[in-house]
């Protein structure tokens, strides 16, 4: 993935640091845009994946609209150009704060999780004398198959409205003045790459929008969500996610009216493979019965394989030596601070240069301060 002149360039740089292949990011825009203009359907990019302001302009370029999942995402996405009739927001705990900001931004929905919330957004929207437009998060009770902490579609998860309450959600927008129900809303999961997943889902859809359609509810739009997968064990034979096989099961299964609208919220998909975070090797050190390769970078930087036990390809890019296994931990002093055990990798010293892999994704937007680090910056190819 990374020539000679490039890891050059690295090693002339304080690490760590994260560094995103933007023709990359590019290409896979490319690829995801074609599948989407097919079959006539919508993107929203989930800012929550990467919100870097250069990745940000390269996503809107395409003609997606914004996925927020919180006040300031919304204020973000408008303030970084989104247009608002394109922008929707979720999250089961949206504050009074965030609620106004998004009806100020004039958004084209509300993603709303409960009946309490919708009644919230009702009142306020009132108060300002606006209409607010809002779809129906629903939990189709799904298992995604992914890990347990990023699936988000089963009836135990905390996310949606499950069917057991659509009736009195039925009752309770009927009763509301100042809404106006836009659609229904799914997304089951992050990181699935199980595609029968996506075919219950649209089946289950189907029978959804039907039972909301029975009882006089139009659903003129339906948003399939996000959750596409991508390859952390191959970045470099599958930089880019099936997105025609995604689509064309999602096309096959589900039910499509002339006059209803299908909307989905990729995040990972895009932007995960482009992003790398790069740090040197400070120690060696030998444990018993193994070697610890201990990086500047650690769990502050990349929290994912402390927080979801995510694995990462790791390469070190400045040695061929002979092969031995590490254990690949960052500097924090918590012990979940490992990206990885018994990695084979050629004999690693101080000084080192390491790539994390597949790291655009939930890598730098969710680094911290933890132990009063500074926050790794970031390079582009360009
Ligand atoms: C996180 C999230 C997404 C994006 O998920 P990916 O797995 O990154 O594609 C989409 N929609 C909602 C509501 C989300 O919370």
């Amino acid at each position: 993935m990374f020539g000679s002149k490039t890891v050059e360039i690295f090693k002339e740089i304080e690490t760590p640091f994260y560094y995103y292949d933007l023709a990359l990011l590019r290409q896979t825009l490319d690829k995801y845009t074609a599948e989407l203009k097919k079959y006539k359907y919508h993107a929203h990019y989930a800012l929550k994946a990467n919100a870097n302001s250069r990745i940000l302009s390269i996503v809107k370029s395409y003609g997606f609209g914004a996925d927020c999942v919180s006040g300031n995402e919304v204020k973000l996405a408008l303030d970084s150009g989104f247009d608002p009739s394109m922008t929707v927001y979720a999250g089961v705990g949206k504050s009074d704060k965030e609620i106004k900001i998004a009806l100020e931004g004039n958004i084209f929905s509300f993603n709303c999780e409960s009946i309490p919330e919708i009644q919230i957004i009702d009142q306020i929207a009132g108060s300002m004398g606006k209409k607010a437009s809002i779809s129906l998060r629903i939990n189709p009770d799904i298992d995604a198959h992914t890990h347990k902490y990023i699936t988000t579609g089963r009836s135990q998860d905390k996310f949606g409205i499950s069917h057991w309450m659509f009736d009195d959600v039925i009752h309770a927008l009927n009763s509301c003045k100042n809404i106006h129900f836009a659609g229904l809303h799914f997304h089951v999961g992050s990181q699935i790459t199980d595609y029968n997943v996506f075919k219950m889902l649209a089946l289950r859809v189907n029978e959804i929008v039907a039972r909301f359609e029975e009882k006089e509810m139009r659903v003129e739009n339906i948003n399939l969500g996000g959750g596409l997968g991508v390859d952390y064990k191959n970045p470099d034979e599958n930089p880019i996610s099936d997105f025609e096989t995604y689509f064309s099961i999602i096309n096959k299964n589900l039910r499509q009216e002339p006059y209803q609208q299908v909307h989905f919220e990729p995040g990972r998909a895009i932007v995960c493979q482009c992003g790398t975070l790069i740090s040197r090797v400070l120690y060696v050190k030998v444990g018993r019965g193994k070697k610890f390769a201990i990086l500047d970078a650690g769990m502050n930087d990349l929290i994912r394989p402390a927080l979801y036990q995510a694995v990462h390809k790791i390469e070190n890019l400045t040695s061929n030596g002979r092969k031995m296994r590490y254990d690949v931990v960052g500097p924090i002093c918590e012990s979940s601070d490992r990206f990885v055990k018994n990695l084979l990798l050629p004999e690693t010293k101080r000084g080192d240069i390491m790539a994390i892999r597949s790291a655009g994704a939930y890598g730098q937007v969710m680094a911290m301060r933890y132990n009063q680090k500074d926050i790794a910056p970031e390079y582009y190819s360009e």
